[in-house]
């Protein structure tokens, strides 16, 4: 047997049913009319943002990282509760706008000239990737007759210690490298674009505040030093972010309140060349990640050479992560629970698998499940963020899953 991840706090049984905001996984799968599909629950997004809010500086922006999750109908909602959406492509930007968003920025490498257009005209903030690339945002900004507004994008000379997935220190295709950043500040405020700031991304998916307090202090600590050399104070850093969720056996969650200490602290010991400037934090996984539960439905139950397997209709086509095949070296098991059966005592050992013909398919490997059997609904639960768009869903032709929004708010306050 193999261990799982922690089930977030808060999902109870009613009646054997796992309840999602307020609604047993039935009733959701009715609403639904099939699965698999993911619920998102818009509270659990809230209460994130509240937690944002209560914990960090006051002044320091939340900008949300919309490739963690682009679910029209829940970006909406995205739009009103943060002060920014960070997007990485011109299909994000579309989706960005239709949502109604008005502080957008763009980072991202490999930007076309069409996608450099789009975020000139829509007034967009360009966080430039590199030298080239300014240059063409430049030429492609004079063409249009519009004054671009330009941040550089910084490849931090560290990286966030623990991070899941690493985006600064040495050599990457992100950002131009520190020791050339304040010459390309002076190059795009010489070329008369409106200079928005610096943008430091030094990883993803870390857990420990310290090590996301250092790189916020060490981001902080560029930012001045390239400001001083360019001598241009940035009227926003954006500090990356990399709050990261507890998805697997042990991890214990962030404690976001003393992150929020240190960036108070770091922020009053500021170089006096960010004297004015504003910070932003920008957030994709910690935001959504745990507001989402996948369902999907055990369709066959079978034993080969002593294991038991069940076979769910859904698979790594909608959950690659949970898979263990997004951004991770070994696999380990997401929380998961056989909904319609929750809270029942684990009496064997299964294995939980997609309907692709892949050994990869597996999003449970060995765990300790009540009995189930065909018809029963699992939950993979922390299904919020690097779901439906960060997996192959036209791999073997299978349906895309249903995305469904609820707002376990609605029960405790209804309109
Ligand atoms: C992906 C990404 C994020 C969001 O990362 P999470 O781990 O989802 O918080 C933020 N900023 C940039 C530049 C990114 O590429």
């Amino acid at each position: 047997m193999k261990a799982m991840g922690i089930i977030p706090a808060g999902f109870a049984a009613i009646d054997g049913e796992l309840q999602i905001a307020g609604k047993g996984v039935s009733a959701h799968i009715a609403a639904a009319g099939d699965t698999p599909l993911f619920v998102y629950d818009l509270a659990r997004v809230r209460a994130q943002v509240a937690a944002f809010r209560a914990h960090m500086p006051d002044g320091v922006s939340l900008h949300y990282a919309m490739k963690a999750n682009p679910w029209p109908a829940l970006l909406t909602h995205m739009v009103a509760l943060v002060d920014g959406i960070d997007v990485a492509s011109a299909g994000e930007l579309a989706s960005a706008v239709a949502a109604g968003a008005t502080h957008v920025s763009f980072a991202g490498p490999g930007k076309r000239d069409r996608e450099l257009r789009a975020a000139v005209s829509a007034g967009v903030t360009l966080n430039l990737e590199s030298e080239g690339e300014a240059e063409r945002a430049i030429a492609i900004a004079a063409d249009a007759g519009v004054r671009p507004r330009l941040a550089v994008r910084v490849n931090p000379d560290f990286d966030l210690r623990g991070s899941g997935m690493k985006m600064g220190g040495g050599a990457k295709p992100f950002g131009v490298d520190a020791d050339r950043a304040a010459a390309l500040v002076r190059r795009i405020v010489a070329a008369g674009a409106d200079y928005r700031g610096l943008h430091i991304f030094a990883g993803s998916q870390a857990l420990d505040a310290d090590a996301i307090a250092d790189a916020q202090a060490s981001a902080i600590a560029l930012s001045a030093r390239v400001s001083r050399d360019s001598d241009t104070a940035p009227p926003l850093v954006n500090l990356g972010g990399g709050f990261g969720i507890a998805y697997f056996p042990n991890e214990v969650p962030l404690d976001i309140a003393a992150v929020g200490r240190r960036l108070a602290d770091a922020l009053a010991a500021r170089d006096a060349v960010l004297a004015d400037t504003r910070f932003a934090i920008e957030l994709g996984r910690w935001l959504v990640g745990e507001a989402g539960v996948y369902l999907t439905r055990i369709i066959d139950r079978k034993e080969s050479h002593g294991e038991t397997f069940l076979v769910t209709d859904g698979g790594l086509h909608h959950q690659l992560a949970a898979s263990g095949n997004f951004g991770t070296v070994v696999r380990r098991n997401y929380p998961l629970a056989i909904a319609t059966r929750f809270g029942a005592p684990a009496t064997e050992t299964a294995s939980i698998v997609g309907c692709l013909c892949t050994p990869l398919d597996r999003l449970g490997d060995r765990v300790a499940v009540p009995h189930a059997d065909v018809g029963d609904v699992v939950a993979i639960f922390m299904a919020g963020a690097y779901g439906a768009t960060a997996s192959p869903a036209a791999f073997l032709g299978h349906p895309p899953p249903i995305e469904r929004l609820v707002d376990g708010d609605a029960r405790i306050c209804p309109e």
